[in-house]
C-alpha cells in the first residue's frame, strides 16, 4: 500500500489483485476465443403483446472459456470493447445471426433478427460495407435485420453516427435503442436518429405490477414513443401480471423469461415450429 500526502492509505487489496488477474486472463483468452470456437449465439424470442405471435429474436453471445467456464457477456463485452477485439467478435455474431435468420426464413418463419452492436463496431470505418456484405452473401432481406445500440453509443460522435445510421436505414435495416431510459438523459437524439424501435429497460418493467408510480412512468414512456411513431419493446417481462399491464397499455412487443429464456439455434427453431402448429 502507498502512503498519500493527506495521511490516508490506498490499499491494494488481495481482492483487487484477483479481479485484475481475472481481467487480464479474460483479455488474453478473448484473443484466441474465436479461433478456438469458444463462442456460441443464443436466441431469445420476442412476441407481439396483442397476438402472442413471435415477431423477432435477439441474438446474444455466449462464451465458454476452456478453463474458466461460462463467462457472462456483461463481464467480457466491456473488456472486448477496451481491447477492440469486439470488432471481429461482433462481426462473427452478426454473420452467425444473419445466417440463422436465413434458415428461419427458408422454413417460412419471417422473423426479424436483432443483433447488439457496440459503438466501437459502428465507428469502425468499414462497418456499413461489412454489414451490407454479410446480408448479400447470406441473402437475408435487410428489413429483417435490426441493430440494437445503446443510448451511450448514440451520444458519442453524433454527426458521424447519424450518417452511418442513415446509411443503414436507407437500405431497410432497423435501428433499436437498447436499455432505453438508463442512459444519459437526452431525448434529443431520438428526433435526429433514424430509430425504429425503443427497448424499454427492465428496470422500468420490474415493479409495474405493484408500484403505481412505475406504472405511471411506463405509461408516459409509451405515450411518448407512440406519438413519435416508434415501435416499443418491454425488456425483462417475467410475470403474467406484467404482460397484461403492458398489453393493456399498448406496448407493441414483449421480451423476457415469461415467454422464454435465450435458446440455442436448434431450440429456437423448434420453439417457432411448435408454436406455429398450436
Ligand atoms: P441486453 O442487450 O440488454 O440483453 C438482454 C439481457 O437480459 C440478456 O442477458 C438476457 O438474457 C437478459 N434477459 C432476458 N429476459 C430477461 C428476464 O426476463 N429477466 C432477466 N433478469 N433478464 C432477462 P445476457 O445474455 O447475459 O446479456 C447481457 C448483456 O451483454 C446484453 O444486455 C448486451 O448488452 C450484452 N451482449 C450480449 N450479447 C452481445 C453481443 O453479441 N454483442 C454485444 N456488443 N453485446 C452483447
Ligand atoms: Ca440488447
Ligand atoms: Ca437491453
Ligand atoms: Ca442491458
Amino acid at each position: 500500500s502507498k502512503a498519500r500526502g493527506n495521511g490516508n492509505y490506498t490499499f491494494f487489496t488481495p481482492e483487487m489483485g484477483k479481479a485484475l488477474l481475472r481481467q487480464t486472463r479474460l483479455a488474453s483468452g478473448l484473443k484466441s476465443a474465436l479461433a478456438r470456437n469458444e463462442f456460441t449465439v443464443v436466441y431469445q424470442p420476442l412476441c407481439d403483446a396483442k397476438t402472442g405471435e413471435v415477431t423477432s429474436a435477439e441474438a446474444l453471445i455466449r462464451w465458454n472459456h476452456s478453463k474458466m467456464g461460462l463467462i457472462p457477456p456483461n463481464e467480457f463485452i466491456p473488456i472486448a470493447e477496451e481491447t477492440r477485439i469486439i470488432i471481429p467478435i461482433g462481426e462473427w455474431v452478426l454473420r452467425s445471426a444473419v445466417q440463422e435468420a436465413k434458415r428461419w426464413h427458408d422454413a417460412g418463419h419471417m422473423i426479424i433478427v436483432a443483433v447488439n452492436i457496440s459503438c466501437i463496431q459502428l465507428e469502425e470505418c468499414h462497418c456499413y460495407q461489412k454489414i451490407q456484405q454479410i446480408l448479400a452473401e447470406t441473402g437475408l432481406e435487410p428489413q429483417f435485420l435490426e441493430l440494437e445500440i445503446t443510448e451511450r453509443v448514440a451520444l458519442s460522435n453524433p454527426e458521424e453516427m447519424i450518417r452511418i445510421l442513415n446509411n443503414l436505414r436507407s437500405i431497410g435495416i432497423k435501428i433499436a435503442i437498447d436499455d432505453f431510459g438508463t442512459g444519459y438523459s437526452s431525448l434529443s437524439y431520438l428526433k435526429k436518429y433514424p430509430v425504429h424501435t425503443i427497448k424499454i429497460d427492465r428496470s422500468f418493467i420490474q415493479d409495474i405490477a405493484f408500484e403505481v408510480r412505475d406504472r405511471a412512468m411506463l405509461k408516459a414512456l409509451l405515450i411518448m414513443a407512440k406519438s413519435l411513431n416508434f415501435s416499443t419493446v418491454a425488456e425483462g417481462v417475467e410475470t403474467p401480471e406484467q404482460f397484461s399491464i403492458l398489453s393493456d397499455m399498448g406496448c407493441n412487443v414483449v421480451q423476457g423469461f415469461l415467454l422464454s429464456t435465450p435458446l440455442s439455434g436448434e431450440e429456437f427453431f423448434n420453439f417457432i415450429t411448435n408454436r406455429r402448429m398450436e
